[in-house]
């Protein structure tokens, strides 16, 4: 599956999208297409598959060298940042030069980042091996790094050359970090494609035991609903709340996000999110948009997937509101929810 369009200047034009399994091997041959000189960055965890991926680029007579940064949030910081930027000069590398980004949604962020601002730019790879990554973040073009006063204060859109998605890497992915992305995924579901979601109900088993080719249509039709979300708004406009706006993607994170901060980030952010659908639901069923059922099978969906649904008890509703009344997505006073008038169809609310 090939979503691209070739003639567009490099930082608009969409990326090229490969959905497949066992198409990591394929690799090194769409590598040699877009550059001769190449580095890699991959976190700790991924060290043993990059190093087999450096072994396969090399073979095919690519000059490739690897990075290994730490595993986790913390390393999407400036210092990260400026220690690769100057690995990369060190090592030679070019404006013709390629950088591949191996990993989760940090590392696309980071790498991605890098690649948008070296040398005024250089073409990049997303290789992601997260569902989170798969199904949400490598998607988009969205790329940067952590300040201490918070998360994604610096960065650009950009979008890569290539986004390569083997779901086989998800093999060995940890179980909480697979749910995250399901998380996302029943999100995307909710907001634009009913369709979906009953393929998610049918087959959540299959989903659970990684069955392959179950995680590629997966992927498949949550990369589409994130093709069409990005389309309609490549650049996030905040005022856009007709149409396709980009800020239906945050259903869930309203409230989710304020559960995280109120947690100091103890409850991971692909839980939050789902107990944070299940409570904008309860806002969209008090209003009168969506039907108890509707929200009572979302919810089931949820579980099924082993998903929270009801947030800790310690967290009040006064005290989330008063997070969420500090959030990006609080607009000229208002706080701006993406409520579900039914599976599969969403809109932009003011409240
Ligand atoms: P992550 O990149 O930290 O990966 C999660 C963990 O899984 C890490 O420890 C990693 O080493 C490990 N891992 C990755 N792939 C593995 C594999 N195949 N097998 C075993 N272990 C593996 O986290 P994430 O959830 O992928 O991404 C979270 C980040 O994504 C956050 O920084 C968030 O801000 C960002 N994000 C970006 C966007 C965007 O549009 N750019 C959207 C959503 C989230």
């Amino acid at each position: 599956h090939c979503y691209g369009h070739g003639t567009q200047p490099m930082k608009n034009r969409m990326a090229r999208i490969i959905i497949e399994n066992g198409s990591l091997q394929k690799l090194p041959r769409l590598a040699k297409s877009l550059g001769k000189v190449f580095a890699m960055v991959t976190d700790q965890h991924l060290k043993s598959l990059g190093e087999e991926i450096l072994h396969d680029l090399r073979r095919a007579g690519l000059t490739v060298n690897l990075l290994i940064v730490p595993a986790g949030e913390t390393t999407k910081s400036l210092s990260f940042l400026e220690k690769m930027a100057r690995s990369l000069v060190k090592l030679g590398l070019k404006r013709d030069s390629v950088l591949i980004g191996l990993g989760g949604g940090v590392i696309g962020d980071l790498a991605g980042f890098l690649a948008a601002i070296f040398m005024r730019g250089i073409p990049f790879v997303s290789v992601p091996t997260t569902l989170l990554a798969m199904g949400d973040s490598s998607i988009g073009g969205k790329t940067g790094v952590d300040l201490p006063e918070g998360k994604n204060l610096l960065g650009t859109f950009m979008q890569p050359a290539l986004i390569l998605m083997d779901p086989t890497l998800l093999k060995t992915l940890p179980e909480r970090e697979f749910r995250a992305g399901l998380a996302e995924i029943v999100k995307h579901s909710v907001i634009a494609d009913r369709n979906f979601f009953l393929f998610l109900e049918k087959n959540a088993k299959g989903i659970l035991a990684r069955r392959p080719a179950l995680l590629k249509k997966m992927i498949e039709k949550s990369v589409a609903i994130n093709l069409r979300v990005v389309r309609a708004d490549p650049y996030e406009s905040i005022k856009k709340t007709s149409g396709l706006s980009r800020m239906l993607v945050n259903y869930g994170h309203t409230v989710g996000h304020a559960l995280e901060q109120l947690s100091h980030f103890e409850i991971p952010h692909g839980e939050a999110v789902s107990m944070g659908m299940v409570a904008e639901n309860r806002v969209a069923v008090g209003k009168g948009y969506l039907k108890e059922k509707e929200a009572d099978r979302i919810a089931a969906l949820l579980k099924s997937f082993h998903l929270p649904t009801k947030f800790p008890k310690e967290f009040s509703p006064s005290a989330i509101k008063r997070v969420m009344a500090v959030d990006k997505k609080n607009i000229e006073g208002k706080l701006h929810f993406a409520l579900p008038l039914r599976i599969g169809k969403a809109r932009i609310v003011a409240l």
